[in-house]
């Protein structure tokens, strides 16, 4: 792989900090719609100038539009994915430099990534390469929290024509590795219904759904194992209209995270199998698996063997790393289609007030993922 990427980018990374930061700026929290496009313009405006080209828009009426674009030609094909929806409300951070760190919404979650993927493009054609494979690059908006239920369909769709599937989301932070393993994630909704009563006058005609949906709750939660990888964490309950009412109504939202479809299986029929011992309460279960894992299969590990090899060519250590966050690669493993994650910013606190990027590590992270496209579509 010819060092000339490296060598076109090591000088660049305020100019891929300064992109960065426009995309950035356009805040795109995932359920404000309008918000969301305003940042798929700036995106737009992006592919715009660096390439003269035009997406290919999923209009969308609940979520903000995804863009698709293509590069080169031939029937085999790569595919780039990659959100810029974030979980931060509007106003919440702001854009700021700190010496070799930048801060703000989405920074390293993942804007960052798609800036550095379209450099990698950039570098490339201005390089003069030629793309032997089409690229399709997708800009999906529906991630963050609720785990691209729209978008799904269009990247197991792309993916499944794809030899590649390559995810500039963060690298890990600390090792600024690759991720090679993801886990799976299944999302709950328990519902509880009880009987409202005052609790004064008629206590005991009530049925307590709050006291109901706690014993659920400290059952669950016991099934975490550390030593397995799987995790159950309750992270939102509500219930109940006063304090001197008996609860009628309480729900809680459940976060299940697993090392293999094997463990999500069994983790499903546990939940489904639930069953709710208070006398007179009624318990309704919805959600199921949201994301599969990411594996890493023969095929995908030679992907990240060309990316460490293109690292030493130049001084720069890639690992790889197992991880418990989800990434839109899940869809593309799980349709068997070699996938690498971690593509992306280094830095930390993805989801996180300290969320930043490590401005000197841009154009060497681009060199990778340049260097990686250039390998795959070379023939
Ligand atoms: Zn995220």
């Amino acid at each position: 792989m010819p060092i000339e990427i490296y060598d076109g980018l090591k000088g660049q990374d305020e100019n891929i900090l300064k992109d960065i930061r426009k995309l950035v700026e356009k805040e795109s929290p995932t359920l404000t719609k309008e918000l969301v496009d305003q940042c798929g313009e700036e995106i737009q405006l992006l592919f715009k100038k660096y390439f003269n080209k035009a997406p290919k828009i999923y209009e969308r009426t609940e979520y903000g539009n995804h863009l698709k674009y293509t590069f080169g030609e031939g029937e085999e094909q790569i595919l780039i994915s990659g959100h810029f929806d974030t979980v931060w409300p509007k106003g919440h951070l702001s854009y700021r430099v700190e010496e070799n760190r930048a801060y703000g919404p989405g920074i390293i979650d993942m804007k960052g990534g798609l800036i550095i993927a379209i450099w990698a493009l950039k570098t490339l054609l201005d390089l003069g390469v030629h793309f032997h494979k089409r690229i399709v690059f997708l800009c999906n908006s529906d991630h963050e929290g609720v785990a691209s239920p729209d978008s799904r369909k269009i990247i197991e769709e792309e993916a499944q024509k794809s030899k590649a599937v390559l995810i500039p989301e963060a690298a890990e932070a600390g090792t600024n590795a690759l991720k090679v393993e993801r886990k799976g994630i299944l999302r709950y909704t328990l519902y509880v219904k009880g009987k409202s009563a005052h609790s004064g006058n008629n206590h005991e005609e009530g049925v307590n759904a709050i006291v109901a949906l706690a014993e659920i709750i400290k059952k669950i939660a016991e099934w975490t194992d550390y030593a397995s990888g799987t995790t159950v964490n309750v992270g939102k309950m509500e219930g109940g209209t006063g304090v001197n009412v008996v609860p009628a109504k309480a729900q809680a939202s459940v976060d299940i995270r697993v090392k293999t479809m094997e463990e999500a299986n069994r983790m499903k029929k546990l939940m489904e199998e639930l069953v709710i011992e208070t006398e007179g309460a009624e318990l309704e279960i919805q959600g199921g698996i949201v994301r599969p894992t990411l594996e890493q299969t023969p095929e995908a590990k030679k992907l990240y063997e060309i990316v460490k090899a293109y690292g030493d060519k130049f001084g720069y250590e890639v690992k790889a790393a197992k991880v418990g966050g989800g990434s839109d690669g899940s869809f593309a493993s799980a349709l068997g289609i070699p996938t690498l994650d971690g593509l992306g910013a280094a830095g930390a606190g993805p989801h996180a007030e300290h969320e930043h990027i490590l401005i000197n590590h841009l154009g060497v992270r681009t060199s990778l993922l340049a260097g990686l496209i250039y390998e795959l579509t070379r023939e």
